[in-house]
């Protein structure tokens, strides 16, 4: 083995969130943290998100003077918080006698495209990582950030991306491992904010991880997961605030992820203790579009989706439903909640041409979701999920389904309570009130 690859073995990337450097006092800490990581003989990339709540304060200030901000300049403001806490980390470490050097996304070598707020990472290109590294220091990249490879400007990678900036990173240095601190201690079988008795997930797999990410659980960014299973980047969640081992995001073990006859390297337990409900995920941030009385012809379903795929907004659930009696049909589809208006004023300058008569835009809904890999195997999934949220007075609204999930809309109001219900029905409930929030406000 050559010394390269032996430095490549030992180098772990360690992502820290805002909640963890939410003051002066937390920075410190965190910069202690990253002093031990590298006297027990670890090479350490860190990566930032922005202190506490600065993002969301930066974002009301935008709309503050600017109802509809210009994406670049948007960009250009957020990204200003994540350079705040990656100079300070750096000082920090500096106090405490190592060398530390910050760096910008674009500084990192963070190439995305160039669409502002959700962009994408199409290169990294970290010679200035390697550099900083070969000379023995300690690199602190800001995270959520990168450079757009046409336009030259300063992109955002969309709500929680310094996840994906770390996992990014930990694939173009061969990194062993990624560390993402938060403030709990892993990923737990319900949002620990709403479900107490949430039990930690020892190891989950890059598939019902990414099926919780998408389905609202905000503990991992859901392009950092898509980038961990392509690149095999074993994630650990763990808390900043405890020593406390965390959750492991791989791709080798959990719920018979591998193929017949594949050998598993790590020990499992019995595949017949695993739960057949890995976790109960929710989402506040979404909301509902019904198109009433629209003709029942060939591609008017088309037209209409094509116009909201035009105009960059993704669609997740849809249910049509057509009357016998008038032959017209109704379709609701959900969609983030941010993009309402957008995908509301598009549709309306299309209705004479498409020819429905009307648009009703819903906010007030949430969506559950239930993973769990163990459902492939397991009849009657379903019905006791329905069955727990029937005993609880919840209406569902709309229905989704994949290999490892079950979605239904609910009403917002009913949320917590369908969230509860599922968990305790499932037996997820962990009765020792394990789940710690150390800090944060969740928002
Ligand atoms: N600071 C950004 C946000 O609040 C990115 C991140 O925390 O990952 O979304
Ligand atoms: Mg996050």
């Amino acid at each position: 083995m050559t010394s390269e690859e032996r430095r490549a073995l030992s180098l772990v990337v360690q992502k820290y969130g805002g909640s963890s450097l939410a003051d002066a006092d937390g920075i410190k800490r965190v910069a202690q943290r990253i002093v031990a990581t590298r006297k027990a003989g670890h090479s350490v990339v860190v990566v930032v998100s922005a202190m506490g709540d600065t993002t969301d304060e930066l974002h009301d200030l935008a709309l503050d003077v600017s109802p509809v901000p210009p994406g670049r300049e948007l960009d250009m403001l957020l990204t200003a918080g994540e350079r705040i806490s990656m100079a300070l980390v750096a000082m920090a470490i500096a106090n405490l006698g190592f060398e530390a050097r910050s760096f910008t996304g674009s500084q990192a070598g963070v190439i995305t495209d160039s669409t502002h707020g959700k962009a994408r990472i199409i290169d990294v290109t970290p010679g200035r990582i390697s550099g900083a590294l070969a000379d023995g220091a300690i690199p602190i990249v800001a995270g959520f950030q990168g450079v757009s490879a046409g336009s030259k400007d300063i992109t955002t990678l969309g709500r929680g991306g310094s996840d994906t900036t770390a996992v990014a990173l930990a694939a173009a240095l061969a990194a062993q491992t990624c560390e993402i601190y938060t403030d709990v201690d892993g990923v737990f079988t319900a949002d620990p904010r709403i479900v107490p008795s949430a039990r930690k997930i020892p190891v989950i797999s890059y598939d019902e991880m990414l099926e919780m990410a998408a389905c609202g659980a905000k503990v991992l960014h859901l392009r950092c997961v898509e980038y961990a299973r392509h690149y095999d980047i074993p994630i650990h969640v763990r808390s900043s605030f405890s020593s406390r081992e965390g959750t492991w995001v791989t791709g080798s073990k959990a719920h018979g992820t591998n193929g017949p006859g594949e050998h598993d390297e790590q020990p499992r337990e019995d595949a017949m203790d695993q739960p057949i409900i890995t976790g109960v995920a929710h989402d506040r941030d979404e909301a509902t579009i019904t198109v009433t009385g629209i003709p029942d012809k060939v591609g008017i379903a088309a037209k209409i989706f094509r116009e909201i795929a035009e105009a960059g907004i993704n669609i997740d659930m849809i249910v049509q439903s057509t009357s016998r009696a008038t032959g017209q049909a109704d379709i609701s589809f959900t969609l983030p909640r941010q993009d309402g208006p957008a995908a509301m004023t598009r549709l309306r300058e299309v209705q004479g041409d498409i020819g429905f008569e009307s648009l009703v835009f819903d906010e007030s809904i949430g969506k559950i979701s239930l993973i769990g890999a163990g459902m492939r195997s397991h009849p009657g999934v379903s019905a006791d999920f329905f069955g727990a949220l029937a005993d609880n007075g919840v209406n569902i609204r709309m229905i989704s389904t994949s290999e490892i999930r079950i979605s239904a809309v609910v009403d917002a109001a009913d949320l917590d309570e369908a969230v509860s219900a599922a968990h305790r029905a499932f037996g997820l409930d962990d009765g020792r009130g394990e789940a710690v929030v150390y800090a944060g406000t969740g928002r």
